[in-house]
């Protein structure tokens, strides 16, 4: 193992001391919504790390807040994880799965008079607690004897309290200057179901009491955590010294993913798709994991991400360029290419009959091994409509009047005729072409522009869904305006035609749409009847640039 950052020069130095035989780590999401890109930068370590030491990774899901939490999201984090190329050890692992077990260490707590039964109201605890300067002030209740403590606390049990009449707190230093330590409360009344356990606890454990005991149990070596969690290692160390249980993993932080145009905050997401800004969570415009996947990310590609952004203590912002060139980087090497044409104009060749002449091309420059496909070439044709000007701009290489252009993996053709509608618009090219040109340059001049093209009768229809960054501005988190930041241009929908060869997309095929980017079939709406293609990314950044 690699000691690449200072994560894994710990866990190498403790396996060179002995200290542990084997790593254990642990990936821990609360089911309240989808993964998204910060996620996936954990995931990456803890998995990552389990891997290179050969050791394992645990999914646990953090259920302690029932309401907030759904079947749907355990679903999707478990397929996102797998997606990613990620294997977790045994079972699926829940907090609820503890809860006995967080009961029983709380009465463990309250026997040591290291735990009481408060009765006074949140805002009351809170206040107590806050105190900004000096210390914080005691509950009038924390002084209960044990035995009263423990009648009260079976009373939360049985849910004999209402919600709110009272909290299980830890019994630390109300003088500590680590907020964390003031009497920290472990346990709430809530009297709903627990998609879990039911209707069995009407009470729960808060999630810092939680977490500390499930690492414990899951016997797990590096419980590796974001950097707004270091002001909690005390109190998650106070816990696993103060009780006896079966490991004291050590708690390291990092710093969390930021990345620019972008939100990564469940909560926020979860105000996109319940606000209809988008589609759902797997909008192809959304940071989530799914969304990036319908957008056409590969797992190589987030992976490769994480990998070049590193581990480090730094709170930085990364550019969102750097993800579209993971893809962009990865498709080059891998996705066939074909043609589409976006948006078509009419050409007729008037020097070919109305046979169809089936022309053949490497689906890869560079990867023979994805073979060939055939493309028919037919008297009508369509080709992009930006790809001819009446008044071209300087330095304009593709179609004019009197002008030649190649026709990709075709003919050179020479336009020498427009048609126009009665609103003036051009609506059909008439062309001519250079028999001589399959595959050779035409004698005695240059011809450089090369445009794509698809037959018009031969062609397919196609949906392609072009998507952009879902946030205008660099940091959509600034303030709460996030939602007054979206770019309206975020999504369009294009009736295209494509080469006949892409008939064969299935869902999560990838494509490089020369000239015009990366491309890949909707994993939901692409279907044996209906072509729908997403664009990923553009073939080069051009954001910001006005084409
Ligand atoms: P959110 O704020 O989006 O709800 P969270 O941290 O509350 O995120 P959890 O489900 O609790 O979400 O996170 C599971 C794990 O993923 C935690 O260990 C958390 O630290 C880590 N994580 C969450 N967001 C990021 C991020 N942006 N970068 C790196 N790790 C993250
Ligand atoms: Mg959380």
């Amino acid at each position: 193992m690699e000691a690449k950052d200072f994560i894994r020069a710990q866990i190498v130095a403790d396996l060179d001391s002995a200290k542990h035989s084997k790593i254990i780590t642990r990936f821990p999401p609360e089911p309240n919504g989808y993964l998204h890109i910060g996620h996936a930068k954990s995931i990456c370590l803890n998995f990552g790390v389990a891997l290179e030491a050969q050791g394992e990774c645990n999914l646990r899901f953090d259920d302690t807040n029932p309401e907030k939490e759904e079947q749907e999201y355990i679903d999707a984090i478990k397929r996102d994880v797998t997606w990613l190329g990620f294997q977790w050890a045994g079972n699926v692992r829940f907090a609820s799965d503890y809860f006995d077990a967080l009961y029983d260490y709380a009465v463990q707590l309250i026997k040591m008079g290291k735990a009481y039964v408060d009765s006074q109201s949140a805002e009351e605890i809170s206040k107590g607690r806050s105190t900004l300067i000096g210390d914080g002030l005691n509950s009038p209740y924390r002084e209960r004897t044990i035995e009263e403590n423990l009648a009260l606390f079976e009373k939360m049990r049985l849910g004999e309290f209402n919600e709110g009449d009272c909290v299980l707190r830890a019994k630390i230093d109300m003088a500590s200057s680590n907020i964390n330590l003031r009497d920290p409360v472990l346990y709430r009344i809530k009297k709903v179901e627990h998609h879990q356990t039911g209707t069995k606890w009407l009470m729960y454990p808060m999630y810092d009491y939680t977490h500390p005991i499930s690492d414990a149990m899951e016997n797990i070596t590096h419980s590796l955590c974001t950097l707004e969690f270091e002001d909690h290692r005390p109190f998650y160390d106070w816990l696993l010294d103060t009780l006896a249980t079966p490991a004291h993993p050590q708690q390291i932080e990092f710093s969390r993913l930021n990345l620019n145009y972008t939100v990564t905050s469940k909560r926020k997401l979860k105000k996109l798709v319940d606000e209809g800004v988008v589609s759902g969570w797997d909008d192809p415009r959304m940071p989530t994991i799914a969304g990036l996947r319908r957008r056409g990310y590969t797992p190589e590609s987030l992976r490769d991400f994480c990998d070049r952004i590193g581990i480090s203590k730094n709170d930085g912002v990364v550019d969102f360029g750097l993800l579209e060139f993971c893809i962009r980087n990865h498709l080059e090497s891998s996705a066939p290419r074909a043609m589409a044409v976006l948006n078509p104009l009419k050409v007729v060749i008037t020097n070919v009959g109305d046979e169809v002449l089936t022309l053949n091309s490497a689906c890869h420059p560079n990867l023979p091994e994805l073979g060939t496909r055939d493309i028919p070439f037919t008297q009508e044709i369509v080709i992009d409509a930006a790809d001819f000007s009446e008044n071209p701009p300087k330095g304009f290489k593709r179609l004019v009047l009197g002008g030649e252009v190649r026709l990709r993996h075709s003919y050179v053709i020479r336009c020498d005729e427009v048609i126009k509608n009665e609103a003036g618009e051009v609506v059909e090219l008439r062309c001519s072409a250079d028999l001589n040109t399959l595959g050779k340059n035409p004698e005695g001049r240059k011809v450089k522009g090369v445009i794509q093209w698809v037959s018009a009768t031969q062609g397919i229809a196609a949906e392609i869904r072009l998507y952009d960054r879902l946030f205008s501005e660099v940091d959509p988190e600034a303030g709460e305006g996030f939602l007054d930041c979206i770019n309206p241009e975020a999504f369009k929908v294009v009736s295209a035609l494509v080469e006949p060869s892409l008939a064969m997309a299935k869902p999560e095929d990838r494509f490089q749409f020369e000239r015009e980017g990366y491309f890949v079939a909707d994993l939901k709406d692409c279907t044996d009847s209906k072509l729908v293609f997403n664009k990923t990314v553009a073939l080069r950044d051009s954001w910001g640039v006005k084409e």
